[in-house]
């Protein structure tokens, strides 16, 4: 049985800023809500922090209590990994604090920001950081898993813009990690995700961009799904660094369950050469809906939120693709034919450019190979559907099997992905190097939750 957490316990934890939220608390329920509402666990208490402080009272807390230890940032991983069943949740998601430098061309952004609120500042000043293409993920998760977005192929992955963390250990130390001071700990931070302590903020460099990106959706028929993901295939193999092309199966938005192929553009150099490079991708087949145009990337930024609201079931399964060969496209359009949920998507999500530029055993991050992930991601809103739609999405999983690379996305992973081939998988050649750094900053395994590093005995 959980253990519970008594007043004389708590005491230790008056002189937080933040605030405490204990099951009989009116909050309680909407305090321990993650995205995905497939998870339903129940914290004994959640430490909303407000500060460093916090942070380290609240990590010597659950040490000193032996409670497990869950840290939520904006709370999008679709594992759950971010809550825990009668353990203590560090909740940054009040950290909002952002501050841009824009003569350094750097932002320090806390572990509770999201990216639409990073993106927010970082654009009154004509700059911004790769980032979650929904605007609601928190920037702490994503970026310590590595962190995919559109500007990605010519600035690499938000781990790789990663300047400096402040982090607080399992010991209660707060540290700076960076190429300067522990960067043992710096590199294991990007890739390595939140293995190795809480981060209360991040320092990135950031780049020009926008503030208009030409950005959009195109969408065909579902008969022509197999021709759009070839065409997709090949029209990205040369796309250039300015442009990140997602291309899947989807289903129009009014419910109906018609399902649609199609591609998800985001280009981030001028309008001009934006519509140079993007054309060939417009005059293709003849989609049912071409909506791609000059928008500023803030904008850009939340054209996919509307179908990634909080309190949805989620279950997702993806991989890295070895190769993307007409009968893996064949497959997964066979697949997206018996697909259930109208909210469900199937994609392809093109890793190139810069984000493939980095030396494998650079950050821990080690997915460096040009080439796609496949993302099959059920989403549902009854919870009677909860079987029909977990299954569709094993057994899509497991139809693609024989196309799919040994890698995959560390923040993409699922509840069940547990064992060690999972996790070998989400960190590839940097494992060993990992599990050194988890043994000198976790010994413990304080930090469990989470896709994880078990440090050597
Ligand atoms: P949380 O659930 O709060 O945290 C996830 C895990 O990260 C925690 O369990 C913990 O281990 C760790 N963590 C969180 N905060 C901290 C911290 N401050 N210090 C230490 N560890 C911490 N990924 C992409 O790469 N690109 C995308 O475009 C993208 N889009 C997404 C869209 C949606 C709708 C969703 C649901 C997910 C998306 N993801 C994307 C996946 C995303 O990267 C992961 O879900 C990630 O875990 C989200 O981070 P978070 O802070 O919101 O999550």
């Amino acid at each position: 049985m959980a253990q519970a957490v008594t007043d004389e316990m708590v005491a230790s934890l008056e002189g937080l800023s933040g605030s405490l939220v204990r099951p009989a608390d009116s909050d309680y329920e909407q305090a321990r809500q993650v995205f995905n509402a497939l998870i339903d666990k129940k914290p004994a208490l959640i430490a909303r922090c407000q500060g460093v402080g916090d942070i380290v009272d609240a990590v010597n807390f659950a040490r000193e209590n032996r409670f497990e230890v869950a840290v939520r940032g904006g709370g999008h991983n679709v594992a759950g990994k971010s809550t825990t069943e009668g353990g203590v949740m560090i909740d940054l998601s009040r950290m909002k604090g952002v501050h841009v430098d824009p003569a350094a061309r750097t932002a320090r952004a806390q572990g509770g920001v999201t990216w639409g609120e990073l993106n927010r500042e970082t654009q009154l000043h004509g700059l911004a950081v790769t980032g979650g293409i929904v605007s609601t993920t928190g920037i702490a998760g994503l970026t310590l898993g590595g962190g995919i977005g559109y500007a990605m192929g010519k600035y690499g992955l938000s781990a790789d813009n990663l300047l400096s963390a402040e982090i607080v250990t399992a010991d209660g130390r707060i540290l700076t990690a960076s190429e300067e001071e522990n960067d043992d700990l710096f590199w294991a931070l990007r890739g390595g995700g939140g293995n190795f302590g809480v981060v209360a903020s991040f320092e990135y460099r950031l780049h020009p961009l926008g503030p208009l990106v030409t950005a959009g959706l195109v969408a065909h028929p579902f008969p022509a799904a197999g021709d759009v993901l070839r065409f997709y295939r090949d029209f990205t193999a040369t796309a250039p660094d300015d442009l990140t092309v997602f291309g899947g199966m989807f289903h129009t938005p009014d419910g109906s369950g018609q399902k649609i192929a199609g591609t998800i553009v985001c280009h981030i150099g001028s309008p001009e050469q934006a519509a140079k490079d993007i054309e060939p991708l417009l005059a293709f087949g003849t989609p049912v809906m071409t909506e791609v145009g000059p928008m500023p990337y803030t904008v850009a930024n939340t054209m996919l939120d509307e179908g990634s609201q909080a309190g949805a079931f989620n279950y997702w399964k993806s991989s890295f693709l070895d190769e993307v060969s007409d009968d893996a496209i064949d497959t997964i359009v066979d697949r997206f034919a018996s697909c259930p949920s109208p909210l469900s998507i199937l994609i392809l999500e093109h890793m190139h450019g810069e984000a493939t530029r980095v030396p494998e055993t650079a950050t821990a991050f080690a997915h460096r190979s040009p080439g796609y992930n496949l993302l099959a991601a059920s989403v549902w809103l009854d919870p009677g559907a909860t079987e029909q739609n977990v299954a569709w999405t094993r057994e899509t999983y497991a139809a693609m099997q024989r196309f799919l690379a040994k890698g995959r996305y560390v923040n993409y992973l699922s509840d069940d992905d547990t064992g060690d081939d999972p996790v070998r998988s989400a960190y590839g050649a940097n494992y060993d190097r990992l599990v050194q750094v988890k043994t000198k900053y976790d010994p413990t395994n304080l930090f469990h939750l989470n896709i994880n590093i078990k440090p050597a005995a």
